[in-house]
């Protein structure tokens, strides 16, 4: 477990399930058709109930570009809403990590937008969309820290990493 102060938020990195987290947002790993897949995205459907799915069905039918994020209900989950990330497949296209950027950064934006103050992120993009982690991680604080330059209503940005290696690259992120 590592913990920075950046302005008014806490961001972390800890080991640990996204479902199990107590928190205004949890993000979800996933595809820009919303239909549902394993890794966070099964567990977070698996957890949530079919709720979180009939509301992304309704109200993103067209499902959700690359880069971009949209809220749903969490269902059963103990959060306030699902912000639904869509990271990029891994690719050495540059598009790439701009991809990755803003998936993380709109994520956060649609986390102020539905008064979201605390938010819990897994590792995106690094499961089943084989990015690097050593490139990913990176670019998911460097997106965080960026946000926080222009916003101050987060007050706790938590990833929630499913194990040892992740975290490691995560805690490695994280300096003042
Ligand atoms: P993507 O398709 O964006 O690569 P995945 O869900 O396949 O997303 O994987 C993203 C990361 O989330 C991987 O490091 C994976 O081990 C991790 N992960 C899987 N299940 C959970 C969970 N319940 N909580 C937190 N992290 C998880």
């Amino acid at each position: 477990m590592k913990q920075i102060q950046i302005n008014n938020t806490t961001v972390e990195a800890v080991k640990g399930d996204i479902v199990k987290q107590e928190i205004d947002a949890i993000v979800n790993a996933a595809n820009s058709h919303l239909m549902g897949g394993g890794g966070v995205d099964g567990a977070i459907h698996a957890a949530g109930g079919p709720e979180i799915m009939a509301d992304t069905d309704r109200r993103y039918p067209a499902g959700c570009l690359t880069g971009s994020a949209v809220a749903s209900t969490a269902g059963r989950l103990k959060a306030k809403c699902v912000i639904h990330a869509v990271a990029p497949r891994y690719s050495s296209n540059p598009v790439c990590a701009e991809l990755l950027y803003k998936a993380y950064y709109n994520s956060l934006i649609v986390a102020v937008r539905n008064n979201c103050t605390s938010v819990a992120f897994p590792s995106l993009g690094t499961g089943a969309y084989r990015y690097p982690l050593g490139e990913a991680a990176p670019i998911a604080l460097k997106a965080v820290r960026d946000f926080l330059q222009k916003h101050d209503s987060i007050t706790l940005i938590r990833f929630v990493l499913f194990d040892d290696k992740t975290l490691s690259a995560f805690e490695k992120e994280l300096t003042q």
